[in-house]
C-alpha cells in the first residue's frame, strides 16, 4: 500500500473516532441529527460504513491508475525493444560499412525505418565508400535539402575534394545567409577565401568572431592582415589605409615577426634605407628573432660592409651575451673566413647547445681547419644529429622541424609565426637548473 493511502485511511479513523467522542458528549442532539435524514443507525455504523467506501474509492482508483501504468510500461518496453532493434541494425549497417562491404550496408539501409535525412547521409557515405563520387554528391544533396546540417557539411567537404570549390562556396554562403551565428560554416568559409587568397573577404568574414571566439580572432586576424597587405606590398599598391593598417598590426602583435619585416622592406622599398636597418634592430631588440639579424647582415654584405655588422654584433654582445647574437656573430666570422673569431665566439656554446647540428658543424669544421682533427671528430660525434638538416638554424615551435629559410608560416604544419632560432628552442626545453622549492 501507498502511503497516500495509509494516510487516507487513518485520517477516516481519526474522524471516526472524534466522531464518537462528540457523539458521547452530545449524545441527544446527535440521535436528533441522524434522524432528521430518516436513518436508523448509530454513529458508528455510520463511521464504518464510511470507512468501507473510503477503502474501496482508494482501492478503485489505485487500481485503475496501476493498470494505466502498467500499460504505459508495456508501450514502453516496446518501444525500447524496438529502439535497440534499430539501434543493433544500424550497428550492423556501421559495422558493414566499416568492413567495407558497401553494397550490403546500402540494402540494409533501405528497410530501416531512419530518418529521411539521416538515411540519405549514410546513403552517401556508402556510395562514397563504393568509389561512386556523383551519386555520393546526390545523395548528400539530397540529405542537406533534407535538412541534414552534418551531410551539408559533408557535401562541402566532398566538394573541396572533387575540386569544386565554387559549389562549395554556394553552398556555404547559403548556410551563412540561412545562419549568420553559425560558426562552422563561417570557418570553413573562411578557409576557403584564404585558399583563394581572397584576404579582404576572408577578414570580412572573420569579424564576427572578435567577439564570438576571441582565441580564433586572435590567432587568425594578423596572419590574414598580414597576407592582405602583402598581397598589396607585391603588385606595389600600399596605400594610405595599408600603411595605418600596418602600424596598428605591430602595435597589436608586437611578437608577429612577419609584419615587422614587412615593414622594414615597405621602407626599403621606399628608398628610407636608415628606417629600414632601424625597423630591423629594433625588431630584434623587442623580438630576438634572428631573421631580423640575418637580414640586416644580408643588406651589409651586399653593401660590402660587413664590418659595420660585425659592429652592430659586438654591441649587442657587449649589453647581453645572447647566445642567438653569438652564434649568428660566429657563423658571419665563418663566412668572411675568419676561422679563430669564429673559434673563439662558438666553441663556449657547443657544451650548451649540443643537438643543435649547425653549431657543431661549425665547430668542427673550424677546430679541422686547424688541424685539430681529434676535436672536431669529437664534437662531431656528440652535437651533430645526421638525420638533421646540416645548414638549419631554425626550428619550428609548433612541429619542430628544421627550415633553413625564414617564413611567415611554418610550411610543415601551416602554422603562422612559429619559426624561431633552434638555440632559442633548445634552451626553452632546457629543465630549469635552479628550481625554487618552498
Ligand atoms: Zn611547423
Amino acid at each position: 500500500m501507498k502511503p497516500r493511502t495509509i494516510m487516507t485511511l487513518v485520517f477516516w479513523m481519526i474522524c471516526g473516532i472524534l466522531l464518537i467522542v462528540f457523539y458521547r458528549a452530545n449524545q441527544a442532539q446527535m440521535t436528533a441529527f441522524i434522524q432528521f435524514f430518516g436513518l436508523e443507525m448509530t454513529i458508528v455504523q455510520l463511521w464504518f460504513i464510511s470507512l468501507l467506501s473510503s477503502v474501496f474509492v482508494c482501492f478503485f482508483y489505485f487500481g485503475i491508475k496501476r493498470m494505466g501504468d502498467r500499460k504505459k510500461i508495456r508501450l514502453f518496453q516496446e518501444d525500447k525493444r524496438a529502439f535497440k532493434e534499430l539501434g543493433q541494425s544500424l550497428l550492423s549497417v556501421q559495422n558493414l560499412m566499416a568492413l567495407g562491404e558497401f553494397g550490403k550496408a546500402r540494402v540494409a539501409l533501405n528497410s530501416l525505418p531512419l530518418e529521411a535525412s539521416y538515411k540519405a547521409y549514410l546513403q552517401a557515405q556508402c556510395l562514397q565508400g563504393q568509389g561512386n563520387l556523383s551519386e555520393a554528391l546526390k545523395s548528400l544533396k539530397e540529405a542537406w535539402d533534407l535538412g541534414s546540417d552534418l551531410a551539408g557539411f559533408e557535401l562541402v567537404e566532398a566538394l573541396l575534394k572533387t575540386g569544386k570549390e565554387d559549389q562549395a562556396t554556394k553552398i556555404l554562403d547559403f548556410m551563412l545567409e540561412k545562419n549568420p551565428e553559425a560558426v562552422r560554416p563561417r570557418k570553413l568559409r573562411i578557409d576557403l577565401a584564404e585558399r583563394k587568397s581572397q584576404w579582404e573577404r576572408a577578414l570580412e568574414l572573420l569579424e564576427p568572431f572578435a567577439d564570438q571566439d576571441p582565441a580564433f580572432y586572435q590567432e587568425k586576424q594578423p596572419a590574414l592582415l598580414y597576407e592582405h597587405l602583402m598581397s598589396h606590398f607585391k603588385l606595389s599598391k600600399l596605400g594610405r589605409k595599408d600603411m595605418d593598417d600596418l602600424q596598428k598590426l605591430q602595435k597589436d602583435h608586437p611578437q608577429f615577426i612577419p609584419a615587422l619585416l614587412l615593414q622594414s622592406e615597405v621602407y626599403f622599398e621606399q628608398g628610407d634605407e636608415r628606417r629600414a636597418l632601424r625597423t630591423l634592430e629594433k625588431g630584434f631588440e623587442t623580438t630576438g628573432h634572428p631573421e631580423f639579424l640575418s637580414r640586416l647582415e644580408l643588406y651589409y654584405l651586399e653593401q660590402g660592409r660587413p664590418e659595420d655588422v660585425l659592429q652592430i654584433y659586438r654591441q649587442m654582445l657587449a649589453k647581453n651575451d645572447d647566445p642567438v647574437v653569438r652564434f649568428q656573430t660566429g657563423r658571419l666570422y665563418k663566412k668572411l673566413e675568419m676561422t679563430d673569431e669564429s673559434l673563439n665566439i662558438l666553441e663556449p656554446l657547443v657544451k650548451q647547445y649540443e643537438g643543435f647540428t649547425q653549431l657543431g658543424l661549425l665547430v668542427a669544421d673550424g677546430k679541422a681547419r686547424r688541424l685539430k682533427y681529434e676535436e672536431a671528430y669529437k664534437i662531431l660525434r656528440n652535437a651533430v644529429d645526421p638525420k638533421a638538416e646540416n645548414t638549419a638554424s631554425l626550428q619550428c615551435r609548433s612541429c619542430q622541424t628544421y627550415h633553413v629559410k625564414w617564413s611567415a608560416r611554418c610550411n610543415q604544419c601551416k602554422q603562422w609565426n612559429q619559426l624561431d632560432s633552434a638555440i632559442r628552442l633548445l634552451k626553452e626545453k632546457e629543465p630549469d637548473h635552479n628550481p625554487i622549492y618552498y
